[in-house]
């Protein structure tokens, strides 16, 4: 585990302007969205809590849209589009890439959105206030809502997601967290349903055991199981060629 960080296309992402309407105010405004991104691949650098690594804050603040008349913030994807060019209305505020989660998880508690949903956003808070290199104050809050917000939804028996994989999220959150007993009792419980390579589950509980907190980079084997498992079928490759 480690040692993939040479071959990266930090170009990768390609952020554009749009145009959009607030759902909560009907304001028209400007804001950034991905145009394109280049699809994972084997030498991306991706964390062991799943974390693809991206050099651009800007680029997963772009998941979100923030109305500059009511602050409503939420995934860009929820937002409709509007044919007006952006240049022509007002642009979103210009503000912290990760304090832009937080809007976004303070308007999810407002519309009681469910507690994954603002787990999901805490966590790229977190993933966000690393790739911005903010204070390191800043990114334990960030590891600490995570949990804290994982956790909420784990136990949550009211809707059906895949609780191993997030199990094993949290695990590792935990472990970055140094809490190693709590980070094992979830490790424990990451079965097959998680679609993970043992051999990371494995190594990932035998860290904790050895109290080490230090976020670790999956190998490019690792990512081609996790994320693109058809490469790493190479029988698959032989019957489709
Ligand atoms: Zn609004």
């Amino acid at each position: 585990m480690s040692k993939i960080i040479e071959n990266v296309n930090l170009n990768e992402f390609k952020i554009a302007k749009i145009t959009v309407v607030c759902p909560m105010c009907s304001n028209m405004f400007a804001t950034d969205y991905i145009e394109s991104m280049q699809d994972l691949q084997a030498n991306s650098i991706v964390e062991a809590d799943l974390h693809r690594v991206i050099d651009n804050p800007k680029v997963r603040a772009a998941l979100l849209a923030m109305c500059p008349a009511c602050l409503y913030t939420w995934w860009f994807s929820s937002f409709k589009t509007h044919y007006f060019l952006p240049q022509l209305v007002v642009d979103s505020p210009e503000i912290n890439c990760s304090k832009k989660f937080a809007h976004a998880i303070l308007a999810g508690r407002q519309f009681n959105a469910h507690a994954l949903d603002t787990a999901v956003l805490a966590l790229n808070g977190w993933w966000s206030s690393r790739e911005n290199h903010e204070p390191q104050k800043s990114v334990w809050n960030w590891l600490e809502l995570s949990i804290a917000e994982l956790t909420k939804a784990l136990d949550d028996k009211s809707i059906n997601f895949n609780k191993s994989r997030y199990s094993y999220i949290l695990a590792e959150l935990l472990r970055q967290n140094q809490e190693f007993t709590e980070a094992c009792n979830y490790f424990k419980q990451v079965d097959k349903r998680a679609m993970l390579p043992q051999q990371l589950i494995d190594n990932q509980f035998k860290l904790a055991i050895q109290k080490d907190s230090s976020p670790k980079f999956l190998s490019p084997e690792f990512i081609e199981q996790i994320f693109l498992p058809k490469l790493a079928n190479k029988d698959y490759l032989q019957k489709v060629s």
